[in-house]
């Protein structure tokens, strides 16, 4: 499991840093940030995690490249 969130987390700071390490408005964060914490796919872990892809939520939540692994929300693409 730490293996595979180290794995996760080294593909998305790579998505984020390719993409400028563009960071997502707040109402888009908050909408996003919202959707995870609601989401039955949240760890119970601290700081919380993605069940489905392992992120860390306040990080994947912020980062304009990223997106829900279930289609909840899209990456961030400034609409
Ligand atoms: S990224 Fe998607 S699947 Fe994961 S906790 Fe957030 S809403 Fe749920």
């Amino acid at each position: 499991m730490l293996i595979k969130r180290i794995k996760t987390f080294f593909k998305a700071f790579a998505r984020h840093a390719e993409n400028d390490f563009t960071k997502v408005p707040m109402d888009t964060w908050s909408k996003r940030f919202n959707l995870c914490m609601s989401c039955e796919e949240i760890g119970n872990t601290i700081p919380e995690t993605c069940k489905q892809c392992g992120c860390v939520i306040y990080l994947k939540t912020e980062w304009a490249s990223e997106e829900c692994p279930k289609g909840k929300w899209k990456k961030y693409e400034g609409k």
